[in-house]
């Protein structure tokens, strides 16, 4: 026999598991930005001096064997992560 107390208790309870299954697969909206180059590569790859990529990449050359060419970027291009540009500057200790 179901009585409206134990109906809106399974309401509650099926409320309480929409919401669960709602809010708990939510993906954090603070991803980190990949600071990808137009070559593909990571920021992380490319010579902060010269911004030359060291990335390199494997194709199958001649014969079949793996052939190892070094990226031709020579500058990167992609988004600068923000904590770089704002990271403060080193300043010297105040006398
Ligand atoms: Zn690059
Ligand atoms: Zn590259």
């Amino acid at each position: 026999m179901l009585d409206p107390l134990s109906l809106a208790v399974g309401a509650g309870l099926v409320g309480v598991g929409w919401a669960c299954g709602r809010f708990g697969r939510r993906v954090p909206r603070t991803k980190k930005l990949i600071a990808r180059c137009g070559c593909g590569h990571d920021l992380a790859l490319h010579d902060r001096e010269t911004g030359t990529c060291h990335a390199e990449s494997s194709r199958r050359g001649t014969h079949g064997l793996r052939e190892w060419i070094g990226c031709q970027c020579r500058r990167y291009t992609g988004p600068t992560p923000l904590e770089d540009v704002f990271a403060p500057p080193i300043l010297p200790p105040e006398s």
